[in-house]
């Protein structure tokens, strides 16, 4: 007859209790870290993000219009591509914008383990390093997280920040849709996506029209960082 063994008990209580444990841990770690796609407020404030630059042939012009309108705005940089084009990150750093990780080889996050996640952050702060400031701000590529991608990212003092308008100019869709796009859903706090990281695209072209349609209806332009502290409990 088999006897019970006391030992086998408690440990499996002890490991029932370590999970629950974990579980409540992660939960919190959300609950203090939500992801941010946009900022309640009732100035008129909003941000311009871009993704996936930089790019020689798409961020230069982008830049140019930015700096014509007097205009600050985010990049989500990708670090191999931020490691290629140093000099368009120390342009954008020196035109007053802002950067944020948006991982080193844009992989789906949801597909990999911790320490790939973390090898994708860390070798962006890598490629950043001594060209710009160290990122406060983390965009999964595609939106895509989930509960490990977010507390690792928050455990490495970022906040995620997703978006309130898509444009979808990455699809290339015409110019006249991606303008209508924003203008169609705009409200104080927006968070509005576009792509630095394509060419040809229609983005160069349709952001004119959106910072002068936005401005004329009374809309500032800034960073995310920024636009955070506008923060209001509503
Ligand atoms: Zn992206």
């Amino acid at each position: 007859m088999g006897q019970s063994n006391p030992f086998k008990k408690l440990y499996l209580y002890v490991i029932c209790i370590a999970v629950l444990l974990a579980v409540k841990d992660e939960n919190f770690l959300i609950d203090v870290s939500p992801v941010i796609d946009y900022v309640p407020t009732n100035e008129k404030v909003v941000a311009l993000t871009f993704d996936d630059g930089p790019l020689n042939s798409t961020t230069p012009e982008i830049l140019n219009i930015l700096k014509e309108k007097n205009v600050k705005a985010t990049f989500f940089v990708v670090g191999e591509r931020a490691k290629k084009f140093p000099a368009l990150i120390e342009q954008e750093v020196k035109d007053g914008h802002e950067i944020g990780n948006h991982t080193y080889s844009h992989p789906w996050l949801t597909t990999l383990k911790e320490n790939r996640i973390t090898e994708e952050i860390e070798k962006t702060e890598d490629a950043l390093f001594e060209i710009a400031p160290k990122p406060s701000l983390f965009r999964p590529p595609g939106g895509k997280y989930n509960k490990r991608t977010l507390a690792l990212a928050r455990s490495k003092g970022y906040s995620i920040i997703l978006w309130s308008i898509d444009t979808e100019d990455w699809r290339s869709p015409p110019v006249g849709k991606v303008v209508d796009s924003v203008m169609r859903n705009i409200k104080p706090g927006s968070i509005i996506l576009l792509h630095d990281g394509k060419y040809p695209s229609p983005t160069i072209e349709s952001l004119t029209f959106i910072i002068d349609n936005l401005k004329s209806r009374g809309y500032q332009f800034v960073t995310v960082s920024e636009l955070l502290q506008y923060y209001e409990d509503q």
